[in-house]
Order: structure tokens, then C-alpha cells, then sequence
């Protein structure tokens, strides 16, 4: 019977292992998760769950039985140490017998995923060892976040990127003072550019938030018991900090695949197909730099949707179907009352005009990017069910008229 490997419990793993048995593959499925809890969705993470709305099991990709009921073999707290994609069998560690006839922590596979997923940049500086620096990717870093977030702390994110910016948002609603130093000028720029930026920018001043732009983090200072205590930002200034959260970016996972020799360069590199240099072995989610078809390059994305469809397109790949991996980048934000989508890639130097359909201020409206008269990209921010157009328009690539796409009275689709 064929054997079918996942590495990495993440959502793109798990919808894998899901779309492989949806689309009738009867053979052996093993999906090695590293972390001790099986897949679960991160956006949470730093909205709903961390803010104690949502319940811990509300983030989970599937029912804990649906692993046995679709004969999943799920390996929680296992890791895979090794790939060798000649003799096509890898190595684990944790427990667990082998599967595929083997034995000692080695599995043999027919076709391979990747979906290992990224992990966060961490900040080495002076002090960056201390209790209280945390970073936010897992359930536990949630958790321990939620601790510090008490009425009247002294939060300080670095980072004004979205893992930042919705931190932020969830410190104050906690009633946290909150400053964030971000070396760049404005918040969220390499993401959306100046101008979207400083609509995010402002919505955090009017929370309360202070904002440090062209400043960073130069050293933290912790007290006798070695926690934090303040953050020494490149300008000399000393901030008071009762616990730091880093959000800095994330690097790929991509050990494993560079040391079985995979092409790997800023992610695992694979084909519109999610095929990567090695026979037999797919990539898919954070950790996968894809070609892609509409964009003309290679891209990796960081967002829940990628992981979302790029894990089942992966699966269709393994099992023989014709793919091709092109979605349009998609991904949300929720901070305060602000609920966004914004499709397409608009970082600086994508684009060279931005036009607005409705008014930025009352934060309810679409804003597009343009580059030579065509849409590149466009964020919805309070306005729903217009994704589907925004996405025509970028798909369709063709010059449009700036009037009527501001104009709030000419439908979209007819733009
Ligand atoms: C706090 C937070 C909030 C987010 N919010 C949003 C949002 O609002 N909107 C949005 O679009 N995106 C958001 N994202 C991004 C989104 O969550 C990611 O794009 C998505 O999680 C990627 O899924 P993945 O399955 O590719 O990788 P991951 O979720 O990283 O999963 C990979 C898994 O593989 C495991 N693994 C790694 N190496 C091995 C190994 N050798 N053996 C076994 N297991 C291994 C890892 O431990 C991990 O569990 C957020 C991310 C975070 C961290």
C-alpha cells in the first residue's frame, strides 16, 4: 500500500492529510507533528484566543477522533530529524513505532509534504535572554502572553509588523500601556507600503498607543531575578517594560530540507505544481517559495490562506492531479473594531499609486494599489463580500480608469 508522509502539523499539513483522503487516496497517511498538540490554526493566537474570547479548542484544524475516523496516523510530539531522498525514507525522533515496515525511528515514504512552517526571528541583543521577551507562534506563547497582559502593564512590541500591530491592539484592550519600537518610518510598511501604514498607525494612536518609528531595540535590562525590567532603544532612550513581545518576522523551516540537499533559497524552493528539486517530495504553507504563475516569480507567503489551499493543492500534486498553484495572496487582520482582508502582495515599490473608494478615516472602505494603471492589489477594511472582485481586477491585470474605481457608485465588477 502507498505510503504518504507529512512533515509538519500545521494547517497546511493538516488540510493536506485531509484533501489526500477527500480526494479517495486509500494508502497509509503518517503526518509527524513536532509540537505536542495537534494542528491548529495561529491566526488566534494573537486575536480572539489571546484575548480570551475564543476557547482553546475553537483553534484546532479538526476534532482530535477525526485523525483515527480518516486513518490519519498523527505523530504528536515527534519531530523528523532526517530526509533521504534517494532511499525516499526519513528519520524521527519521539515515540512512536515506525511506520512503512521499518523500525529505530526511521519511515519509509512513496511521496513526501513538507509543511514545516517558520518559526520567529529572534532578536539577538544584549538582554535578550531574560524572562519576560517573549515571542508569539505557538498555543504556549499565547498563554504566556495572556499573563502579562493585566490592566496597567507596561507592554512593550517591537516590531510594527502584523504580528506586532495585533499584539498591540490585544494589550491595550487589556488595558496595557503599550509603545512599540519599530525601526522602519511607519507601521506595516514593508506589508502595505506609507500609506495604508499610516491608517493602521493612526488607529493605534487613537488607542493609546505610542509609536517609536526609526528606533530599535538596542538592549533590554531585567532585574535581580532576571526579568525584564526596561528596553534601551536606539536612540538612548530607556522605556519601562514590565514584558517585551517580539515581533519581528519569521524565518522558514528549512533545515531538513537543505540538509537533504533540496533547492532551498529564502524557503523550499518548488514548482506552480508544489514539487520540490527531489523527486517525490512536495512543499507547501510558510515554508514553501512557489512559483507562481500569475506574479512571474517565485514567492513565499506567510498567511493563513496560503496554508490553507496551498496544503491541498500539494495533496492533488502527490496524488497525480494536474496543478497549478496561482491563488491570488490572500490574508486578514482584525485589531480593535478594524476587520480587513487585502489580497495581493503591496509591498513599497509594487506599486506606484494608491486610489481609495471611500473615505480612510471612517475606516470602512477599499483601498487599491496600482502599478501602471493596474490593480496589484487591494484591502477591504470594514467592507465585506468584495474579495471575489478585488481579485478579478487584480487577476485580470488590465489598465482601469482611477475615477471609477474610486467611485463608490460604479460596482465593482463593472470597473
Ligand atoms: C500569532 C499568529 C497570528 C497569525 N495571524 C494571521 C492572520 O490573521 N492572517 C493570516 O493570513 N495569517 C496569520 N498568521 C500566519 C499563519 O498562521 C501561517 O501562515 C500559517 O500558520 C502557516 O501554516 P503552516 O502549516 O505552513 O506552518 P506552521 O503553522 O508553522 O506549522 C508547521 C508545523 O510544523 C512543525 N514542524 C517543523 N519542523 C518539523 C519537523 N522537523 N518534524 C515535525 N514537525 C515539524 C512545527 O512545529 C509546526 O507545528 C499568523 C501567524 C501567527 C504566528
Amino acid at each position: 500500500m502507498a505510503m504518504f508522509v507529512i512533515v509538519g502539523g500545521g494547517l497546511a499539513g493538516a488540510k493536506a492529510a485531509e484533501t489526500l483522503r477527500a480526494e479517495g487516496f486509500d494508502g497509509d497517511v503518517v503526518l509527524f507533528c513536532e509540537e505536542q498538540d495537534r494542528p491548529y490554526e495561529r491566526p488566534p493566537l494573537s486575536k480572539g484566543y489571546l484575548l480570551g474570547k475564543a476557547e482553546r479548542d475553537s483553534a484546532f484544524v479538526h476534532p482530535a477522533q477525526w485523525y483515527e475516523m480518516e486513518r490519519v496516523d498523527l505523530r504528536t510530539g515527534v519531530e523528523v530529524t532526517e530526509i533521504d531522498p534517494a532511499a525516499h525514507t526519513l528519520r524521527f525522533q519521539g515515540s512512536g513505532e515506525s511506520p512503512g515496515g521499518y523500525s529505530g525511528g526511521i519511515a519509509s515514504y512513496d511521496k513526501l509534504l513538507l509543511t514545516t512552517g517558520a518559526s520567529p526571528r529572534r532578536l539577538d541583543i544584549p538582554g535578550g535572554g531574560l524572562g519576560g521577551v517573549l515571542y508569539l507562534r505557538r498555543l504556549e506563547d499565547s498563554d504566556r502572553l495572556r499573563e502579562q497582559f493585566r490592566g496597567g502593564a507596561r507592554i512593550v512590541v517591537v516590531g510594527a509588523g502584523w504580528i506586532g500591530l495585533e499584539t498591540a491592539a490585544a494589550a491595550r484592550m487589556a488595558g496595557c500601556h503599550v509603545t512599540v519600537v519599530e525601526p522602519q518610518p511607519g507601521a506595516l510598511y514593508g506589508a502595505l507600503g506609507p500609506e495604508l501604514g499610516g491608517v493602521f498607525a493612526a488607529l493605534h494612536q487613537a488607542q493609546g498607543v505610542e509609536f517609536r518609528f526609526g528606533e530599535s531595540a538596542a538592549e533590554f535590562h531585567g532585574d535581580a531575578a532576571g526579568h525584564v525590567g526596561s528596553v534601551l532603544t536606539s536612540a538612548g532612550d530607556i522605556l519601562p517594560a514590565d514584558a517585551v513581545v517580539v515581533g519581528i518576522g519569521a524565518i522558514p523551516n528549512t533545515g531538513l530540507a537543505s540538509a537533504a540537499g533540496l533547492e532551498v533559497d529564502n524557503g523550499i524552493v518548488t514548482d506552480a505544481a508544489l514539487r520540490t528539486s527531489a523527486p517525490d517530495v512536495y512543499a507547501a504553507g510558510d515554508v514553501a517559495n512557489s512559483y507562481h504563475p500569475l506574479l512571474g516569480e517565485h514567492v513565499r507567503v506567510e498567511h493563513w490562506s496560503n496554508a490553507l489551499n496551498g496544503g491541498p493543492a500539494a495533496a492533488r500534486s502527490m496524488f497525480g492531479q494536474d496543478v497549478t498553484y496561482d491563488r491570488v495572496p490572500y490574508f486578514y487582520s482584525d485589531q480593535y473594531q478594524l476587520g480587513m482582508e487585502c489580497s495581493g502582495l503591496p509591498s513599497p515599490g509594487t506599486y506606484d499609486q494608491v486610489v481609495y473608494r471611500g473615505d480612510p478615516s471612517t475606516l470602512e472602505f477599499i483601498a487599491f494599489w496600482l502599478s501602471g494603471g493596474r490593480v496589484v492589489a487591494g484591502m477591504n477594511v470594514n467592507v465585506w463580500d468584495v474579495t471575489d472582485d478585488i481579485q478579478s481586477l487584480i487577476r485580470n491585470a488590465r489598465p482601469v480608469d482611477p475615477g471609477r474605481l474610486g467611485d463608490p457608485n460604479v460596482p465593482l465588477a463593472d470597473v
